[in-house]
């Protein structure tokens, strides 16, 4: 922190589950947060809630930072760069969460319970066969201290469970969506540490973002319904709750919750199929957000001094694929060849189109690529369709309306004036082939549409492309005179 940059004691945190890739909807959740924190001099943790022992992966975590780091999000405390409330994985803070447990139960609020999973289950199914609400009636919470020793001689494991005390009304006053309130009846008595002895999230959460000063709670709308437990936990045990902010739900464009039937919803996914790490914060920024001004294209810069939670809506945010590709191809527009060129190498290997041309080089040939097609790409990944109409000797007219274009009387006579100057060439660069595309039109007499139209579709098959000046030098010499070689 520079010097003249206050600690303004803003605490926010991004605590996933590392139960799968860092998706686009904790991707939201990370970017609010951080930006938050950026705009207010506070400070942005990582941390790993990885309570859930069967479904949390090394991997997931891995997956999930290095996603955040492509992003352009950093951290000032978690996981991996520690800090002064250390360490930031649940699993490492076990012992941190005992003594909490101890009060609760010693002070009464919590307690010991026995029952087994068939019990549990019988008793869910009862109350819903009822239509009411499944939830624990409070079993072992009447057990005397005999019963218990009874069932710890049994050998039996008991979890804890919180003691939800009744007829009670918890208000959230919520930054996104106002004033919220619960009734504890509908709450049954909840485990907050299971029988090994491993907290369960809503126990968890509470005591981190106690211990960890964390200010404001920024997540996804789905934890809006653990926010009472939570509540309960913070006045049973005298903590100060955070100031609450639930965005809402992402949904797909049929308005249902966002999914893989939606497409991809990892980061990775996007990174993946040729999206730019701009294009994609941009884009999440206006999911639920919205800027004050018109403009929908800006970068984080922006976007943390406009931000605020006053313009986060309470109502569910679509998921646009169509603007995402828009948003991403103004990136691509904005971006240095140098970049894209970097960009473009994996999909054009992956799809098998290196070093398959007589030009100097892929290099040289890639850049001019980049230019050539900067204009009509949403993705990265779209480059390698683009690369492919330039790639062999052969060629054949894409539909009835081109091969018509063929017939023309004027094209042999074209075609063989444009093999000739394609031959004479010393080297086929996009300045020369402007020069040619002249000196072609005088030769011939033909202009516009009578001359491009031919000469596209004889050499690319297709009525739309690239601009001529940038498609010949592409497919170069060999292939300008292998794909005209019929009026030769
Ligand atoms: N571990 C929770 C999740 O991944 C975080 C919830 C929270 O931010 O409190 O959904």
């Amino acid at each position: 922190m520079s010097a003249n940059q206050k600690d303004s004691g803003v605490r926010v945190r991004f605590a996933p589950s590392p139960t799968g890739p860092l998706h686009i909807g904790g991707a939201r959740s990370a970017l609010f947060n951080y930006v938050f924190a950026r705009q207010n001099q506070g400070k942005f943790i990582v941390r790993m809630e990885d309570t859930d022992l069967e479904r949390s992966y090394p991997e997931s975590e891995a997956n999930i930072l290095s996603s955040l780091k492509w992003l352009g999000i950093d951290w000032d405390e978690g996981v991996d760069v520690g800090g002064p409330y250390a360490p930031y994985r649940q699993t490492e803070r076990i012992n941190t969460y005992r003594p909490y447990v101890l009060r609760l139960l010693n002070e009464g609020k919590a307690y010991p319970c026995y029952c087994t999973e068939e019990e549990l289950e019988a008793e869910r199914q009862e109350l819903i066969s009822r239509g009411e609400t499944p939830r624990y009636l409070g079993k072992c919470s009447r057990l005397t201290a005999d019963e218990r020793e009874a069932r710890e001689r049994e050998g039996r494991k008991a979890a804890i469970r919180f003691r939800v005390p009744p007829l009670h009304t918890l208000v959230v006053d919520d930054l996104v969506r106002g004033r919220v309130t619960f009734e504890t009846e509908t709450i049954g008595d909840f485990i907050i540490i299971k029988s090994d002895g491993i907290p369960v999230y809503n126990f968890a959460v509470v005591i981190d973002d106690s211990l960890m000063k964390i200010t404001h709670v920024i997540r996804g709308e789905e934890h809006l319904s653990n926010t009472p437990r939570q509540l309960l936990l913070y006045e049973a045990l005298g903590l100060k709750p955070p100031s609450f902010a639930h965005i809402s739900l992402i949904l797909g464009a049929d308005r249902t919750k966002m999914s893989k039937r939606h497409g991809a919803t990892s980061v990775v996914a996007y990174q993946e199929n040729g999206f730019l790490p701009e294009a994609l914060v941009n884009f999440l920024s206006l999911l639920g957000w919205s800027p004050p001004g018109e403009q929908e294209i800006f970068g984080m810069k922006e976007l943390i001094e406009q931000f605020s939670l006053d313009r986060v809506a309470k109502n569910p945010a679509v998921f646009d694929s169509d603007k995402l590709r828009w948003i991403n191809g103004s990136y691509i527009r904005q971006s240095t060849t140098e970049r894209l060129v970097e960009l473009a190498v994996p999909y054009l290997k992956e799809a098998g189109l290196l070093k398959q041309t007589d030009q100097t080089g892929d290099a040289h040939w890639i850049s001019l690529l980049v230019e050539a097609t900067r204009e009509r790409l949403g993705t990265m990944r779209e480059i390698a369709d683009e690369a492919r109409v330039f790639i062999g000797t052969r060629v054949e007219p894409e539909n009835d309306e081109a091969a018509a274009i063929l017939e023309e009387e004027t094209v042999p006579r074209m075609i063989k004036a444009f093999r000739q100057l394609i031959t004479d060439a010393d080297a086929i660069e996009v300045e020369w082939t402007r020069t040619m595309l002249k000196q072609l039109g005088k030769e011939t007499k033909l202009a516009g549409r009578k001359l491009f139209m031919p000469l596209r579709v004889a050499l690319t098959g297709r009525t739309h492309g690239v601009e001529l000046y940038y498609a010949i030098p592409l497919l170069g010499r060999e292939n300008c005179l292998a794909r005209t070689r019929r009026w030769q």
